[in-house]
């Protein structure tokens, strides 16, 4: 009959922020374009975003949330394996991806029962038993990279020429194999997702492997506009057909899904972009490090007294987990640094309205640590960045902005920061020549600024009729039809 064939895609993202927002997105993108969708979440996770549901639910789409509560023999999961915003060490992360394969049979027996019947799963590379899941319904599946193009190719060539292994150092550079461009890695700088050593960790980058050789196509947020090179590069390596569907927050054209994504913002959107209104066009510096980084105090004191010392316009968020630390509200409210910069600079405490903030005109930089959601949003709008990676894949989207796209200055980070690590400090003078070199007038500065504007219109061009995304999609939505 005619229900069957109507599309529904079941989205199982990572449950950490920077996952779920893009997955929303795209349950939103899919469903306007005549899916049901089905988000895979579990009540933790689904109350972190719960804004954002509201939002689609309000907008009368077919999204659904599913919020699996770990099944009851799963009891003794710790709490630090809910989402992976908790996993602080490498042996909980493994603990946490046990712990999500849990969800396989309830989903499974959740799914059976919703009609439409599910058509298409898409789910995240590191959620790889949606593949048994979609074996058990005898449909597609598709897998979801959080990552670059760039990101997955280099980190597939190091694994293939077993780099990792061969190297002692961490610190010592070597060239990342099979690139149209030298490009310089360190070990410690290319992530271990897929090549760890540690115990248990084997098996998850194993079952990771087999999902994607088995997956019937992989699903980016990216577009041949931005990364067509390394699309082209990742469909040889994978001999998968890679579907481009990004800048994701761009794709969809609601205003509203780009004021609230995940959380909802912890000031008046409406007053934070009328004090943008009020600025002088590419002045203002925005800086923020994502969901999942922890800056400890003494980090955040020479980022804050860098952006007075540089005496220009900005937007800084920082963290309520951040702020717990008695040192850093005593450094912003009684030591005065809220006050002396009055008027110039706005200081968010909790989550910003980012997609929104950096789709103003005011905004000139973006101080980032690089996470593929932030890196996307930044090039979308035109706005150049200040690179601070942190962990994970952030040095090799680092790599692509500054060497690659060349929109980018890096901070200089050599090396993972790991948390509450206090080592790794930026002094106050580099901040404070960084954040001047984005807004520098003539030389680079300039140049640059006119090369991330062109790009900005490229990428923005892929997610109008007849763009490189939205002929994606549409091809998903083919897929998702085929049941
Ligand atoms: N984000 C936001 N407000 C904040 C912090 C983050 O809206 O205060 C959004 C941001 O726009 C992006 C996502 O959360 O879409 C973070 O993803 P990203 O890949 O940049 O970093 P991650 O959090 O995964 O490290």
């Amino acid at each position: 009959g005619e229900q069957q064939q109507q599309p529904h895609f079941v989205i199982i993202p990572l449950l950490a922020q920077g996952h779920i927002i893009p997955a929303c997105d795209m349950a939103r993108l899919l469903a306007t374009h005549g899916a049901v969708v089905t988000v895979v979440l579990t009540p933790a996770n689904l109350a972190r975003v719960q804004p954002t549901a509201d939002l689609i639910s309000a907008s009368n789409l077919p999204v659904r949330f599913a919020s699996l509560p770990f099944p009851a023999s799963a009891a003794s999961i710790p709490d630090s394996c809910q989402n992976i915003d908790l996993v602080h060490s490498l042996e909980l992360f493994t603990n946490f991806f046990l712990a999500m394969s849990l969800l396989q049979t309830p989903l499974v027996q959740y799914l059976r029962d919703q009609h439409p019947p599910p058509t298409c799963i898409i789910s995240d590379q590191f959620q790889p038993w949606g593949m048994y899941v979609a074996r058990e319904l005898s449909i597609p599946r598709l897998i979801f990279h959080g990552f670059s193009s760039f990101a997955l190719v280099a980190m597939r060539n190091i694994k293939d020429q077993a780099i990792y292994k061969s190297l002692t150092d961490p610190h010592k550079p070597f060239l990342i194999p099979g690139l149209p461009q030298p490009i310089q890695a360190t070990k410690a700088k290319a992530p271990p997702f897929f090549y760890e050593e540690t115990p248990g960790y084997e098996k998850m980058a194993e079952e990771a492997l087999m999902a994607e050789d088995t997956c019937d196509g992989i699903v980016l947020n990216t577009c041949l506009e931005l990364e067509s090179h390394f699309i082209k590069q990742l469909e040889d390596v994978t001999g998968k057909k890679v579907y481009g569907i990004g800048p994701l927050p761009l794709a969809n054209k609601d205003a509203a899904s780009k004021a609230v994504r995940g959380n909802k913002p912890s000031i008046d959107e409406l007053q934070c972009l009328q004090w943008l209104d009020s600025m002088p066009a590419s002045s203002v510096i925005y800086v923020s490090f994502g969901s999942i980084t922890h800056t400890m105090p003494p980090q955040l004191i020479e980022i804050g007294a860098g952006l007075e010392a540089s005496g220009l316009r900005f937007i800084w968020v920082i963290k309520q987990s951040e702020l717990m630390a008695p040192e850093v509200s005593k450094w912003l409210t009684e030591e005065g640094f809220e006050e002396r910069v009055a008027g110039r600079g706005m200081v968010i405490k909790g989550w910003a309205p980012q997609a929104a903030i950096l789709a103003h005109t005011a905004v000139g930089g973006f101080v980032t640590h690089c996470g593929w959601n932030s890196v996307t949003e930044a090039v979308s709008n035109g706005v150049p960045m200040l690179t601070w990676p942190h962990f994970a894949d952030q040095f090799l989207n680092e790599m692509v902005v500054v060497e690659v796209l060349k929109v980018g200055v890096p901070v200089g980070i050599q090396k993972p920061i790991t948390y509450g690590e206090e080592k790794t400090i930026v002094g106050r003078d580099v901040v404070e020549k960084g954040v001047r070199c984005l807004l520098e007038c003539g030389g680079e500065g300039e140049e640059r600024r006119g090369r991330v504007r062109e790009l900005g219109e490229k990428v923005c061009k892929a997610v109008e009729d007849g763009g490189s995304s939205v002929l994606n999609l549409m091809k998903l939505i083919e897929i998702g039809s085929n049941k």
